[in-house]
């Protein structure tokens, strides 16, 4: 399946029409942004390594019931995805307390979190993605009420599933993003699951493995990345279809 034309280009991928009009190539850039765009750089290898270990992590969604829009890795910086109309929120599930949580709140950087804690934010950067909740999104009618049920318990569905897969592999997943949009009468996860989107810590040093080596110059980012790639053994070598 090839791209035909540009759909829309946020600040880390850019998505394409293709022949199929419920089908959409996704590539994932090397650009990698934080603070609402603010901080923007280029770092070499990302694009590849989100796209294919975003293609690892859905995969290991669908296998555990979580239906995403993923289809298939076509190239080292692109996917096919099922076309979706997105729903315009950010669903976040917090294990550990850290980020702007601790800002808004007081909360100690570390605190466990029992039980874990969830929020919606607004997809809306000239806003600063305000924290919203279940009533705004009805009210404004972003989404219906089974909506929101149903992208609360996929979401604590994947921080089941994923906390135990980093687990294992001896790290903590602090903090994570997901999106979801529609396919006909489907709610399905959208967008991405990357090192960019969520927070992972080494489980005995609590070294940063995540976009937060990115935010507070730490440096070693894509390295980070290809640590966490490896560790779970995500193949980011393999030619595509081969
Ligand atoms: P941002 O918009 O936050 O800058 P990206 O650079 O990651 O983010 O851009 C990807 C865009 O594509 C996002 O707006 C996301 O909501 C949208 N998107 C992700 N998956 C799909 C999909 N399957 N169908 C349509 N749009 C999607
Ligand atoms: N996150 C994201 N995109 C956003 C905001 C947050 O992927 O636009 C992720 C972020 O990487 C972290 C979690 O959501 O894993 C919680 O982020 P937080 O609200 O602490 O964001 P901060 O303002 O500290 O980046």
């Amino acid at each position: 399946m090839k791209r035909t034309r540009p759909l829309y280009s946020g600040k880390a991928k850019s998505v394409f029409l293709t022949d199929d009009p419920k089908r959409l190539v996704m590539e994932f850039r090397d650009d990698t942004s934080a603070f609402d765009g603010e901080k923007i750089e280029k770092l070499d290898r990302k694009g590849t390594v989100n796209n294919r270990f975003n293609a690892f992590i859905l995969d290991k969604l669908e296998s555990a019931g979580v239906a995403t829009h993923f289809e298939r890795l076509l190239s080292n910086a692109e996917s096919l995805v099922k076309r979706l109309e997105m729903i315009p929120v950010e669903c976040v599930i917090r294990n550990i307390a850290t980020g702007s949580l601790c800002k808004r709140y007081g909360i100690d950087d570390g605190l466990e979190l029992d039980p874990p804690t969830f929020e919606f934010f607004l997809k809306d950067d000239a806003r600063h993605d305000p924290l919203i909740n279940d009533y705004h999104i009805q009210s404004f009618g972003w989404a219906s009420p089974t909506e929101v049920e149903a992208m609360k318990s996929t979401t604590f569905r994947v921080n089941d599933v994923l906390g135990r897969l980093f687990r294992s592999k001896g790290m903590i997943l602090v903090d994570f993003k997901v999106e979801f949009g529609r396919f006909g009468d489907q709610l399905l996860l959208g967008d991405e699951f990357t090192p960019d989107g969520c927070r992972l810590w080494d489980v005995e040093t609590r070294k940063k493995l995540d976009k937060d080596r990115f935010r507070h110059g730490l440096g070693g980012v894509v390295e980070a990345y290809e640590e966490v790639a490896s560790r779970l053994g995500v193949d980011l070598e393999t030619p595509i279809g081969s």
